[in-house]
């Protein structure tokens, strides 16, 4: 008896052609998260991908869990493969889901068999395995419609699996089958959610985050990597490049109308994350902007923003309330708790008192005469520091 675990594909099944490539890529993004804890086998089977521990002693309950972060699944289970003896793995059954079925009131058995050869019909697997079941736990009934417990018995080439309960999958797409994008990252609630969310949609995922020191702290960055590390945990490996944006900042707040200050600073922000992107390969941005929420974030700010962007700019969260929002990073991410943590961010360094909500792009881009902005950009990108963050 050896435990493994099955996993269902999401979306990608429906990919025609394409549904090599995207199940290849699944398994890399699995093999890569796996890693950490030992070798495993990848054996894809009709709609099902079977990763099978290949030494004894691999914690299968991390295993699990890891996968479960693993973008492109719909669904998962642990499961037991054993030989295609009908007595052994009635055994086998009763063995590895006694726990569920000793508190189970009601069960069903289903069965599938793609190896036609096996003796038993579907049909006559679960009305044998349903039998057994009851002689074995005597305290059961039969519920076809909702039970408490499916044991599911599927008879394939290689080997014969039992499984209990499916668990949902991450859903989505795999990592990186739709290419890749540059988040950029604040200490703020909303970035690592749009991260996620877009890593959900098959993104890599590459991140800039500006620091102005000594405006702002070690401690501000040190937040952003943990922030990252949780996304990383459903996105795979994120390449951070921390800009130095000091020198930008003061030179705007030197030079330009302070009711406009933030709207200079995100298009400069757009600037230098792009030739960054551009270094990267990745072919968009990604902010967690919202209509509404901020001055720098009414409709003509945007636009303003946007006007610098030769690459799109998605923002997964623009239609959304913060409570959605703050709901995906409790209940998904993970990093509500960290996002609130109080460390300053650029944006709020020098804030102004009352911001634009309407500026125009004539006036912006005049006020950005004022000073010569374009070498310090390119020396921002250029100098700015990598960060490898998670496994
Ligand atoms: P967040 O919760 O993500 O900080 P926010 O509501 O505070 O969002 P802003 O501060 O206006 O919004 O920033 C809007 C977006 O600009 C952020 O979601 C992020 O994508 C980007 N951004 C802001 N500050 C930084 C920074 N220091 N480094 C990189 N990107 C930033
Ligand atoms: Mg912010």
């Amino acid at each position: 008896m050896k435990e493994v675990i099955l996993i269902k594909n999401g979306e990608l099944a429906l990919k025609g052609l394409n549904r090599r490539t995207f199940e290849d890529m699944l398994i890399k993004n699995m093999r890569l998260r796996l890693k950490s804890l030992g070798q495993f086998n990848f054996e894809v089977q009709q709609s099902t991908i079977m990763a099978e521990p290949l030494s004894d002693g691999i914690d299968l309950d991390e295993a699990a869990e890891r996968i479960g972060r693993v973008f492109g699944i719909a669904a998962y289970s642990r499961a037991i493969a054993c030989e295609k003896d009908f007595q052994t793995i009635l055994r086998n059954a009763a063995d590895y889901l006694e726990e569920d079925l000793e508190s189970a009131s009601t069960f069903k058995v289903e069965a599938k068999r793609s190896d036609k050869k096996f003796p038993l019909t579907s049909p006559e697997i679960c009305r044998e395995a349903g039998g057994y079941l009851l002689g074995k736990f005597p305290h059961l009934e039969v519920d076809v419609h909702n039970p408490d417990i499916t044991v599911n018995i599927e008879i394939r080439d290689t080997s014969a699996f039992v499984h209990g309960r499916q668990i949902k999958g991450a859903g989505g797409m795999p990592t990186g089958s739709a290419g890749k994008a540059c988040l950029l990252i604040s200490g703020g609630i909303d970035s690592p959610v749009a991260g996620y969310m877009m890593a959900k949609r098959g993104l890599s995922l590459t991140a800039v985050h500006f620091a102005s020191p000594p405006y702002t702290s070690e401690k501000a960055e040190q937040k952003v990597h943990k922030l990252l590390e949780k996304v990383s945990m459903f996105s795979g490996r994120i390449g951070l490049w921390v800009v130095h944006f000091t020198e930008i900042q003061e030179s705007i707040k030197d030079n330009c109308p302070e009711e406009i200050f933030t709207v200079i600073m995100r298009r400069m922000m757009m600037r230098v994350a792009q030739i960054i992107a551009r270094r990267e390969n990745a072919g968009a941005l990604i902010t967690g902007e919202s209509v509404g929420q901020v001055a720098s974030q009414t409709m003509p700010a945007i636009a303003c923003t946007d006007a610098v962007c030769e690459i799109p700019v998605f923002r997964p969260l623009i239609g959304m309330d913060k409570d959605e929002v703050i709901a995906i990073a409790r209940n998904k991410t993970d990093t509500f708790d960290l996002s609130f943590l109080p460390y300053e961010d650029c944006c709020t360094v020098f804030t102004p008192k009352h911001p634009r909500t309407r500026p125009t792009l004539d006036y912006v881009e005049k006020a950005e005469e004022a000073f010569d902005w374009k070498p310090m950009v390119e020396e921002a990108a250029k100098t700015a520091r990598l960060v490898v963050i998670g496994y």
